[in-house]
């Protein structure tokens, strides 16, 4: 038996054959033709070809996947229209008398090549994109069908990496779970694996390679390791494993559709923090009563530049519309400290978590700000929105936060547009500050969201990117928790209802803790959610 050890992105037990996914032969050789003219139609019949697939491949992503993984596909329709891209084709085919495959292979390269070396990690990523596209283009002109072979059985789907195309052409019935070499937590792989619930591992390196096709294997994808040609032990305590994880799934699956509420009848709240439309799915696999943070920078961190209002409107109001009248929470942009975007053209600062971040960031670009609310405001007309501030320290923060909420609102009043002037507005209490003065914070807002990530990072001065003040680091400091509880008696005793979205909203440790000191809502991530429901319900709290 080996093993490979990579990173975890997707929890569950496989057991089956590795099935190594090569990708198709492209060996492309240069041929001599003699009529440049045919060559050059034979090219427009597959980029014609190319194009309808390309469109097909975005409509299935749409439903199987998500918005996210769909956007990939418009780039590649952008690509294969790009006149450069097209032009290099062409003038190789008219300049050298060769072969359509040929003259895509070079371009490839070149083009490949030239987006690697850009300084923006967003245009290099593009360099994946450029090869996807040629690629396909390079099967249609050998007449290849877009559908990828996995042959009859599932198997656990192994491979150097995998492109956005290759994912999305995989018949998902034959996939026991993914393992990639290559592959970040938020590669294409990842994301498709979470949104189908299949364990997926990335990062597992270069041994993992085709000499392992067809082998026996055992994919753990609650500790990141695959066993290969596994000995009976490690069979025999896997498949338990994987038994209990079943049963505890089928235990979970009961609590769907219940009203959470703690065996002395409290009725508490239990949301899920999600970082991208897509996700809005599984908040409701998992059930989730709602959205309870919403963390809005994802769609700066995943865009080249600032998202337009009409991008982050499209966004949040599919949201709102998804949610089905569910709440969402939208909290504004929250960069700077370990969030860093280029465009954003920030000063380095010597302490960025102490820098300027959050609402700070907001209330200094308040033309970014604007915008945001902007869309947010426009979007809460088609569902149940709100929103809330991050990593605020001061009340004047938020009254400035509010006074440009109410400019905008008058905007788009004097300019007819729909909004729901009801929206809830809220503050993440992140900081020791909030937390000491929240009868004052509590008296400009609706309701309060305790951030206990930041919170436990301000209170207790560790830094949380540091994972070597690890043992430092403690949310159940009494610190922390007696901060909570100023929090929440002083919310209640200002008609404002606080909610708990940081990890400890999840660690079910200190939930019975949590819903004594009278928390009404926790907002935790979407798998946690049924598990988070099982312990409310076994909580007495007289
Ligand atoms: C937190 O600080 O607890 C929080 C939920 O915000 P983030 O983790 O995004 O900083
Ligand atoms: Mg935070």
């Amino acid at each position: 038996m080996r093993q490979l050890h990579g990173k975890a992105v997707c929890g569950g037990i496989a057991i089956g054959r590795l099935g190594f996914f090569r990708g198709r032969d492209r060996t492309v050789t240069q041929v001599r033709i003699a009529d440049a003219t045919a060559e050059h139609e034979r090219f427009a019949s597959a980029h014609a070809l190319a194009i309808v697939q390309v469109a097909a491949l975005q409509e299935k992503a749409l439903a199987e996947i998500g918005e996210n993984e769909a956007a990939v596909f418009e780039i590649h329709q952008m690509m294969l229209e790009d006149e450069d891209y097209l032009d290099a084709i062409r003038g190789i085919i008219a300049e050298q008398n060769c072969n359509a495959e040929y003259a895509v292979a070079v371009t490839r390269e070149e083009f490949a090549r030239s987006f690697a070396e850009m300084d923006d990690p967003y245009m290099q990523g593009r360099a994946a994109d450029v090869r996807d596209i040629s690629n396909r283009l390079l099967d249609c002109l050998a007449g290849k069908s877009g559908d990828l072979e996995l042959g009859d059985e599932p198997v656990v789907v192994a491979a150097k990496d995998l492109t956005p195309s290759e994912t999305v052409q995989m018949d998902k019935r034959k996939i026991l779970a993914f393992a990639t070499g290559g592959g970040s937590s938020n590669s294409h792989t990842a994301i498709l694996a979470r949104t189908m619930g299949l364990p997926a591992i990335v990062n597992l390196g270069d041994d993992l390679d085709e000499r392992l096709d067809g082998l026996p294997v055992i994919v753990d994808g609650f500790t990141g390791t695959v066993y290969i040609e596994p000995d009976a032990q490690t069979t025999a305590a896997m498949e338990k494993r994987s038994d209990e994880e079943t049963a505890r799934q089928a235990l979970l699956e009961s609590f769907k559709g219940k009203p959470n509420r703690t065996r002395d009848g409290k009725e508490v709240l239990v949301y899920a923090n999600i970082g991208s439309v897509a996700e809005v799915e599984l908040v409701h696999r998992y059930d989730a009563g709602g959205i309870g943070l919403f963390r809005s920078e994802f769609l700066f961190l995943n865009s080249g530049d600032y998202p337009d209002e009409d991008a982050q409107f499209a966004a949040y109001r599919k949201v709102a519309k998804d949610m089905g009248g569910k709440p969402s929470i939208i909290r504004t942009l929250d960069i700077g400290a370990d969030k860093q975007i280029a465009y954003f053209n920030l000063d380095a600062e010597e302490n960025p978590a102490l820098g300027l971040r959050g609402l700070r960031l907001c209330l200094e670009r308040p033309e970014v700000f604007k915008t945001q609310l902007r869309a947010l405001l426009r979007a809460s007309a088609f569902g149940k929105l709100a929103v809330m501030f991050p990593m605020v320290a001061s009340v004047w923060e938020v009254t400035e936060a509010k006074a440009i909420l109410e400019t905008v609102r008058e905007e788009l009043r004097a300019e007819d547009k729909a909004f729901d002037a009801d929206m809830e507005v809220g503050v993440m209490i992140e900081t020791p500050a909030a937390a000491v003065i929240s009868d004052l914070l509590a008296r400009e807002v609706d309701f309060f969201s305790i951030g206990t990530n930041d919170l436990t990072q301000y209170t207790l001065a560790v830094d949380r990117q540091n994972a070597r003040l690890d043992r430092f680091s403690d949310p159940h400091h009494e610190a922390v928790l007696r901060l909570i509880r100023i929090v929440v008696d002083n919310a209640h005793a200002n008609n404002a209802w606080v909610g708990v979205c940081g990890e400890l909203a999840g660690d079910l440790a200190i939930t019975e803790t949590l819903l004594r000191m009278g928390v009404d809502e926790l907002s935790v991530s979407p798998p946690k959610v049924l598990e988070l429901r099982k312990t409310i319900a076994e909580c007495t709290l007289a």
